[in-house]
């Protein structure tokens, strides 16, 4: 076999085990996005759940001080009619204080009635806070062991990249730079085997004065359709 491919080989060996790693990182991060997943819906109720209180705390403070502001002008009223000498003005202004009265109760009635829906969803808040506190608690030991398996891949992961680095360095910048592009742009392989005198990866046809030369280790060959680098398998018991 061709020198560089035997180099080749073994720096495409070292890149499936850097792959694998990544692709075990990558799960990880997964299984943490469902868990970041539920915690972000129990706060999104909550938020809800906080907007709705406020809301409601807001609209009952309205009323209140409406309510405050009627009795302000009730309280003017009953003044005036201390004062008021006239019979027909004064029970004008009685007439008006009783009407006055019956429309304040009626808001009355709507702050008693506010202020417990108030108090309704000043406790949904509560619960909403402790249903967080609830999914934190239950996600804490999944939590720590995907911080921990995170910390021992990443370990891994750089292992595995000062490995292949090494073998890199072993290849001439001209053919690395070629498979690094290959690499970045295949998605199987990039060397791969002759098999039955077709390319590995997309079984075209290679002729066979080249098949040959890929054989005695003359050159160093890639398939004419998928670019993918060739090497002999015969070796494994496969005719190239
Ligand atoms: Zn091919």
């Amino acid at each position: 076999m061709h020198a560089d491919l035997v180099k080749l080989l073994d720096l495409q060996a070292k890149d499936i085990v850097m792959k694998e790693v990544e692709q075990r990182l990558n799960s990880l991060q997964a299984e943490a996005g469902v868990l970041d997943q539920a915690l972000r819906r129990a706060r999104d109720s909550l938020d809800l759940a906080r907007r709705a209180a406020a809301d409601g705390a807001r609209r009952r403070d309205e009323l209140e001080s409406k309510i405050e502001s009627y009795r302000v002008l009730q309280e003017r009223r009953r003044q005036r009619l201390e004062h008021v000498r006239n019979p027909k003005e004064a029970s004008a202004l009685m007439a008006e204080l009783d009407l006055a009265r019956s429309v304040t109760a009626k808001e009355e009635n709507d702050w008693v009635r506010s202020a417990e829906g108030v108090t309704q969803l000043e406790i949904k808040v509560s619960e909403e806070e402790r249903k967080i506190q609830v999914i934190e608690e239950e996600q804490a030991p999944e939590r720590g062991r995907l911080l921990q398996r995170r910390a021992e891949l990443e370990a891994e992961r750089a292992a595995a990249l000062r490995e292949r680095e090494v073998s890199a360095s072993q290849i001439n910048r001209q053919l690395r730079t070629h498979y690094d592009r290959l690499r970045g742009s295949r998605s199987g392989e990039v060397v791969v085997p002759l098999v039955g005198g077709t390319c590995g990866a997309c079984r075209t046809t290679i002729p066979l004065n080249r098949r040959s030369l890929i054989r005695s280790g003359a050159v160093l060959d890639h398939c004419e359709t998928c670019g993918a680098i060739l090497y002999p398998a015969e070796t494994a018991g496969s005719p190239g």
